[in-house]
């Protein structure tokens, strides 16, 4: 998966590389697809929800920037795959679910691997988690309208914020930094994900 489809792809970040090779994919997606866990496309995890395409998370953390000390905020947990991708690279990681079944499913498939520096908290991401900010990371793994104003505020100056940003069914991939107080954005292309729903996004 990594050689073929995230590396060929473009993908040139070692350490994002390395961290997709060592965390086990399958374990996060339920029966009947794991069989397919490792193929470049989303799958069904429940509850309406998605686990996210394979080059999709490394070019998400690629963008990031991410060093070993960072600290970094995911909005959209889902079953905690891309948390445990974050999570081999920086120091700790806090990602946010409103769905408590699937907030659950993500603690369980957490553990399984082995992830210690992931805070699992169930609410409205839209709201971010003031509590351990500012943060030098933050990712959306849900789509959004625009960038909730509370995450702009809880980015670290130096900070990289990546989100899926646009319609309901197809967004764009959206990289803001954060520096000398000010924000610039770039374009990384159009890309799918499952509504954000929040005060600071999708109303339901
Ligand atoms: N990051 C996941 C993909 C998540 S799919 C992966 O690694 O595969 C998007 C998730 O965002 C869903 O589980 C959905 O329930 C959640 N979500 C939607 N709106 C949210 C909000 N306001 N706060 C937190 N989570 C939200």
């Amino acid at each position: 998966m990594v050689e073929y489809q995230i590396a060929a792809r473009g993908i040139r970040d070692q350490r994002v590389l390395s961290a997709m090779k060592e965390v086990p994919r399958h374990l996060f997606v339920p029966p009947p697809y794991d069989k397919s866990a490792y193929e470049d496309y989303p799958l069904p995890i429940g509850n309406g929800q998605t686990i996210s395409q394979p080059y999709i998370v490394a070019l998400m953390t690629e963008l990031l920037a991410l060093q070993s000390t960072d600290r970094v905020l995911e909005i959209g947990t889902g079953c905690g795959y891309q948390a445990a991708v974050l999570a081999a690279l920086v120091r700790q990681v806090t990602t946010i679910e409103r769905i408590p079944e699937v907030a659950g499913l993500a603690r369980a498939n957490l553990a399984a691997v082995g992830s210690k520096n992931v805070e699992v908290i169930v609410g409205d991401g839209t709201l971010g988690y003031p509590k351990k900010a500012p943060y030098e990371g933050i990712i959306i793994t849900a789509a959004t309208p625009s960038i909730p104003r509370p995450l702009i505020e809880q980015l670290a100056e130096g900070g990289r914020l990546v989100a899926p940003v646009g319609g309901r069914d197809i967004q764009e991939l959206i990289r803001l930094r954060k520096k000398d107080g000010s924000i610039n954005e770039d374009n990384h292309g159009g890309v799918r994900f499952v509504p954000l729903i929040g005060e600071c996004g999708w109303n339901g």
